[in-house]
């Protein structure tokens, strides 16, 4: 496939959370554009020996690993390349640093807030997928592309679809934004199901592969959740404007409602890879491998309301929105650190959503007013999430026995 992506050929990349899924999808890409891209920088965690093979191949200028424990093993694997490497959160920060046109900040968690901010604080062309950073810090991140003249392309799915119908010169035209979700594995799970899910059932998601963190919460709908208070700040419409529709087929991945009536919506095969070409290639447009939409196939698209019952997340994160300041910073935290237990197998799935409104009522909604105000929050929260989740597990046996 032979892709122009912009007069600059080729586009210098850096890819943030290479050895993820999304990280993964945007090097499939690059490499169906020969000639096309050229990687400055890669920047991942703990599969050293996957992001050795992705430097081997992609040849970028230096390499990070979060994990420090790690770094002899990058070190002797790209040893006599040439590929600079470092290791911990400073060295990633510095592959955000790094001269790059173009950043895809691909990392899971509030983790990817500060080399998502590096990156902005440059001035450059920021693919947002670390919808966390938003979610924890929005009005700051915001106020930052502002201030420092980056471009933030979103890559979450709906509001790349957003992003793709929405009127920005004649924003007092757009009524409604309706973000549309699938629903997740236990779309037609009873409560009782649910309580007894298990990770595996969670993280396996009907239309979409994607990670284990962002599978839990399509499952648990915190996912859109976090998309409301994320498109909340990337089209700055207010809460009230913002609807959650379930689509179960994940053909509509989103919508625009104007004031005369017209509904705008992007059409495309649940694939990552659409939404990373469009920031990719942006402002140009530039060939995906996607499957092509066959909707004489697909035959009926359908709708239906979340259930609030069944899926407390969606509220819990909507309420956090309402309130503002600290509280969709604690809503995140809490839910990274009840999700992980869960994945671990320390947790039932129902108990994400308690311990996220548990912690959200034990602290009180503050104002930060800087990034290291975000960071001790973010820290509180977890704290007080894992106290939490220890004093369940003690209990729980006491219970069952009782
Ligand atoms: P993933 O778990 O597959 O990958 C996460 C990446 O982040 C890995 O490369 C990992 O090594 C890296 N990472 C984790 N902790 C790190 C740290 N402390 N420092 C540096 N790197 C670290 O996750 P994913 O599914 O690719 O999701 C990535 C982000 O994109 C998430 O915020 C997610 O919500 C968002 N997103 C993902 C999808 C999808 O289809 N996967 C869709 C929309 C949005
Ligand atoms: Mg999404």
């Amino acid at each position: 496939m032979n892709g122009a992506a912009t007069g600059n050929h080729p586009r210098s990349v850096t890819i943030l959370g290479s050895t993820g899924s999304v990280g993964r999808s945007t090097i499939d890409l690059i490499e169906r554009h020969p000639g096309a891209y050229r990687v400055e920088a890669l920047a991942g965690n703990s599969r050293v020996g996957d992001l050795i093979e992705q430097a081997l191949r992609l040849r970028p200028r230096f390499v990070a690993t979060a994990d420090a424990a790690r770094y002899q093993e990058l070190k002797d694997g790209l040893a006599g390349t040439g590929i600079a490497t470092g290791a911990g959160a400073a060295a990633v920060c510095e592959a955000a640093e790094r001269d790059a046109e173009w950043v895809m900040a691909g990392i899971v968690g509030a983790a990817g807030l500060e080399p998502t901010l590096r990156a902005i604080r440059r001035g450059a062309i920021v693919a947002l997928a670390n919808k966390e950073s938003l979610v924890c810090a929005g009005d700051l991140v915001m106020a930052e592309v502002a201030r420092c003249g980056a471009t933030l392309l979103p890559v979450d799915s709906e509001h790349n679809a957003i992003f793709q119908v929405f009127d920005a010169h004649h924003k007092p035209a757009v009524e409604r934004i309706i973000l549309t979700a699938s629903g997740g594995p236990f779309r037609t799970f009873d409560r009782a199901a649910m309580a007894s899910a298990s990770p595996a059932q969670a993280v396996a998601h009907p239309n979409w592969s994607m990670g284990a963190k962002i599978s839990v919460d399509s499952a648990t709908l915190m996912n859109k959740g976090l998309e409301l208070i994320e498109a909340f700040h990337l089209f700055g419409v207010s809460e009230a404007c913002l609807d959650v529709l379930i689509h179960p087929q994940s053909v509509i991945h989103s919508m625009v409602a104007y004031i005369d009536g017209s509904v705008l919506a992007q059409l495309g095969s649940p694939d990552m890879r659409t939404p990373i070409a469009y920031a990719l290639g942006w402002p140009n447009r530039i060939a995906a491998p996607s499957a092509r939409l066959d909707l004489a196939t697909i035959g009926q698209l359908t709708f239906e309301p979340p259930d609030p019952v069944r899926f407390p997340a969606l509220r819990l994160a909507r309420e956090a929105l309402r309130t503002g300041g600290s509280a969709p910073t604690i809503l995140s935290a809490a839910n990274e650190i009840a999700v992980a237990r869960f994945l671990a197998g320390g947790l039932g799935f129902l108990g994400i959503a308690e311990i996220v409104e548990d912690v959200l009522e034990a602290l009180p909604a503050t104002r930060p007013t800087s990034i290291a105000d975000v960071i001790e929050i973010d820290a509180e929260a977890r704290r007080l999430a894992a106290r939490r989740l220890d004093r369940r597990a003690v209990d729980a046996p006491l219970v069952r026995f009782a």
